[in-house]
């Protein structure tokens, strides 16, 4: 048996291949044929300039049809696909090239596919095993410096599997696709899905909330990052009605906040189903698809994720999630070090983000252990506080670090984007949380500062504001 994901996506591909894979945002439609044609021609590609199995083939390049194909003949030829974040300067992947030492790098995938176009496509797919990897993904780093997450072929099918299933991918299906594909979201979660599903994707370059509201009248899926949500209800022409044909939004990679999960609904009717995932592990929990999605919460573990928290802390207990499971990667690209760190003697892997979890399975999430703010030897998580700030008048959204202080190691700074009195917010939050856990300093912003995927990057803004408590 060949255990190589393309083998297992292509064994979906509709047996008509004239059937439709891509509509471009222009109307042109790239059919299942072509893809796996683009697919076979840049595999041979890749064959005549000398990759192998084991290769890596790094990619850093717009997302275009070319450069999905790229990835799936990456797979083909058994080499380890790397893809790079599009706003990475010169010098950071430098690191990555370095790190990885790919056998190619490339940074236009229409011009290699053009330069693949009058070879004989290859038909065979390299026979991998279960634990041959598929992908490199280098951690989106909030903190710290990138680690080159080693994923499988066996992690990515089975964590494809179970999302088709838990999502309830039906025939007619078609997924509306705005996300980048240099990230295990756009790139795994949203793509595995539908290629498993033999259906159409809306492939858009970007996230445009005009033209995704434009193409939402035929799509009936779609996986976003809670930014996205943010940005459709802002727009005055995203209804109820312009919602009606959609079956799910999805919606993970940040917390998605708890207001405009409520808004959401009562714009359209409809809830977000929110879910937890990593570039470790794809996706862990997620809200149910029938049953209760409840704002806050990322659901219950997929089929197959043990999930524990802390070692094994009673239910209800606030710690640090554990995870084992099929889809969990092997470790980090020569890094024994760090993987050693990161995994407990018994195989979890410690996801570093902190939560809780209910005597019924579902967890809810509170932030990420280096988030922890210790003041006064009293630990604070800071969603807590958050959630309080989030819900002020004047308040858009709220972030609170720890910042260095004299007396209590570090103190809890809220940094707000929206408009108000500091002596009202810090008195509104003393009235709902122990003096300790209210915010001692407050800060007015116009944006927080954002990664590509939405996560707010507290280490700049504990970098920012540092030096509040000095002298
Ligand atoms: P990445 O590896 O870039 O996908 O980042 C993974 C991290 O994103 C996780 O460890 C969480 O901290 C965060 N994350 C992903 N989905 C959610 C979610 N639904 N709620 C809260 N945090 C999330």
């Amino acid at each position: 048996m060949n255990d190589n994901l393309y083998a297992l996506l292509a064994s979906r591909f509709p047996a008509d291949r004239s059937a439709p894979c891509l509509l471009l945002a222009d109307g042109a439609v790239i059919t299942y044929g072509d893809l796996e044609t683009g697919v076979g021609r840049l595999a041979a590609l890749l064959k005549a300039k000398g990759v192998e199995a084991g290769d890596r083939v790094a990619v850093q390049a717009p997302k275009t049809p070319q450069s999905l194909m790229l990835y799936l003949a990456t797979l083909k030829v058994g080499a380890i696909f790397l893809p790079l974040n599009t706003a990475y300067t010169e010098a950071e992947v430098r690191y990555f090239l370095d790190d990885a030492e790919p056998k190619l790098f490339v940074t236009d995938a229409v011009a290699l596919a053009d330069e693949a176009r009058g070879l004989a496509p290859t038909l065979d797919i390299h026979p991998a095993a279960a634990g041959d990897l598929a992908a490199i993904i280098y951690t989106s780093g909030t903190t710290g410096r990138s680690k080159g997450a080693m994923l499988s072929h066996g992690n990515l099918a089975s964590n494809a599997l179970a999302l088709h299933r838990a999502w309830g991918f039906r025939p007619g299906d078609v997924l509306l696709h705005a996300l980048p594909i240099f990230h295990v979201h756009g790139l795994f979660i949203a793509l595995h899905c539908i290629l498993l599903n033999g259906g159409p994707t809306i492939w858009l370059a970007r996230f445009d909330d005009d033209e995704v509201l434009a193409w939402l009248p035929k799509a009936t899926v779609m996986m976003g990052v809670p930014t996205f949500y943010t940005r459709l209800l802002a727009n005055p022409g995203f209804t109820r009605e312009a919602a009606a044909h959609m079956r799910v939004f999805i919606c993970g990679s940040a917390p998605l906040l708890e207001s405009t999960f409520a808004e959401f609904e009562a714009r359209t009717g409809q809830r977000i189903l929110e879910r937890y995932g990593m570039s470790e592990a794809a996706i862990i929990t997620t809200n149910p698809l029938e049953g209760e999605r409840v704002a806050g919460s990322v659901g219950y573990p997929l089929p197959g994720v043990e999930l524990r928290i802390g070692g094994g802390e009673p239910a209800g207990t606030t710690g640090v999630i554990e995870i084992r499971g099929p889809s969990v990667f092997s470790g980090y690209w020569r890094n024994p070090q760090k993987t050693a760190e990161d995994f407990t003697a018994d195989g979890f892997f410690i996801t570093g983000d902190v939560g809780r979890q209910d005597p019924d399975g579902r967890v809810w999430i509170s932030g990420r252990a280096k988030d922890l703010i210790i003041s006064g030897g009293y630990n604070v998580y800071p969603k807590e506080i958050e959630l309080i700030l989030d819900e002020l008048p004047g308040v858009g959204e709220s972030a609170v670090i720890g910042c260095p202080h004299p007396d209590f190691g570090e103190a809890v700074v809220a940094v707000i984007v929206g408009q108000g009195d500091e002596g009202e917010i810090i008195g509104a939050a003393r009235r709902s949380l122990a003096a300790y856990k209210a915010p001692k300093k407050v800060f007015f912003v116009a944006d927080l500062p954002r990664n590509a995927m939405g996560k707010v990057q507290k280490n700049l803004l504990r970098d920012r504001f540092k030096a509040t408590f000095e002298g």
